[in-house]
């Protein structure tokens, strides 16, 4: 029985009962370290959803935050701002060099509404296709090219036809594929399914597919982008130019934002008014992706996810593993028993990781900055889990 004053009882008294929530409450953290309530020091493998790129209290992100608080808490798209020029130029840099242009959102559901809206507008479309067991948010668009949200979805209607292509089938893609579509959303790594990974040939046969029916591509690189899979974008290990890609979570390392990356032309499209959002690129989250993005090309952490990826892949089959999927930081374990028993296993050993829609992995994603040490502690603890 938990106390009245505990912020478990508190949550649970306040606000709306949508969330089956971890037991231990944080105080702080630092590093990839959450310090709790009782004085346990938790590993955090999980990052918040994937957000905590450079972990906790990274001393560039946090004085460019403070800094930019301090100069200029917010302005809207109203006005021209220097730092959001910054971190627009700086997401160019580092995405596929077709992509030139960017619209800010506050969200990986609010970047792939958008996203979809563009895509409509622009072909004068309106079938949207995606990807078996993906997941793109819970707006009503996003939603609805989300793999069985009809649990959850709510609305009478989706806002497009939407059908959704066996993951991996280039076959189905070739057949599906046609002068109807608008667009194809695909994440490259799907993430909520359990850090899948899709083959490069299917990626491949949708890029294709889709600029031979004047279609677009979508990526959504909410979860596997920003240097998670090993590249800015992965994307970028299939050497696949996606006409949009969409990005959030561990864009601003912990400051809500999004943001959509396209093409001039399609760009040019679009005039006053066609899109908007009041809080989407303001200073504080533009401080913020200009840092995180800096941090990922001063620290070397794209060289070190893709470490941290050999490492656990060598090390980690062990105890109750089985397999391993996924790239860079975004992997599943796959466990020979339900992963909430791994999961929960771990977390006795302080170790937070996360599950997924399989039942069967654990997802890790972990901070970028993870060490050599960290990993050789989690192979530690899954070997001491009963195989
Ligand atoms: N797209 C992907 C691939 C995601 O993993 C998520 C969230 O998990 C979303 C979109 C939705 O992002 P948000 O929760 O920021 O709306």
């Amino acid at each position: 029985m938990l106390a009245a004053s505990d912020p478990r009882s508190r949550e649970a008294a306040t606000t709306v009962p949508v969330y089956g929530q971890l037991p231990f409450v944080p105080k702080s953290a630092d590093g990839c370290d959450i310090l709790t309530m009782d004085n346990r020091r938790i590993l955090d493998l999980y990052g918040g959803h994937a957000v905590a790129a450079l972990g906790y209290g990274h001393p560039h992100l946090e004085r460019a935050i403070n800094e930019q608080n301090r100069t200029l808490l917010f302005q809207s798209n109203a006005v021209a701002l220097d730092i959001r020029a910054s971190a627009a130029e700086k997401l160019i840099d580092v995405a596929p060099d077709n992509l030139r242009r960017v619209f800010f959102v506050n969200s990986g559901a609010e970047a792939n509404e958008n996203a979809l809206r563009m895509a409509c507008v622009a072909t004068g479309r309106s079938k949207i296709l995606a990807i078996t067991h993906g997941f793109h948010g819970r707006t009503a668009a996003a939603a609805a090219v989300t793999w069985n949200s009809e649990k959850w979805y709510g609305f009478a209607n989706k806002p497009f036809e939407v059908d959704f292509i066996a993951r991996d089938d280039c076959e189905a893609a070739m057949q599906m594929i046609d002068d109807a579509v608008a667009a194809v959303i695909v994440e490259p790594v799907q993430g909520v399914a359990g850090a899948y990974d899709l083959s490069g040939d299917f990626l491949t046969t949708l890029r294709e597919q889709t600029s031979k029916h004047g279609a677009l591509l979508i990526a959504d690189e909410v979860q596997s982008g920003i240097g998670r899979c090993g590249q800015f974008f992965a994307v970028q290990a299939h050497g696949i130019a996606p006409d949009i890609i969409t990005s959030a979570k561990a864009l601003g390392g912990g400051i809500p934002c999004g943001a959509i990356l396209c093409g001039e032309e399609l760009a040019m499209k679009f005039g006053p008014g066609d899109l908007g959002t009041t809080f989407g690129g303001g200073p504080i989250a533009a401080a913020a992706i200009v840092a995180v993005l800096e941090t990922i090309e001063n620290e070397n952490l794209l060289a070190n996810v893709r470490a941290r990826e050999a490492q656990i892949r060598s090390s980690c089959v062990i105890g109750p593993v089985t397999k391993i999927q996924g790239k860079g930081l975004l992997l599943g374990l796959v466990c020979n028993r339900p992963a909430l028993e791994v999961r929960d296993a771990l977390l006795e050993q302080d170790i937070l990781t996360g599950t997924s829609a399989d039942s069967r992995v654990v997802r890790i994603l972990a901070p970028l900055v993870l060490t050599e040490e960290h990993v050789v502690r989690l192979a530690k603890s899954l070997a001491s889990i009963t195989p």
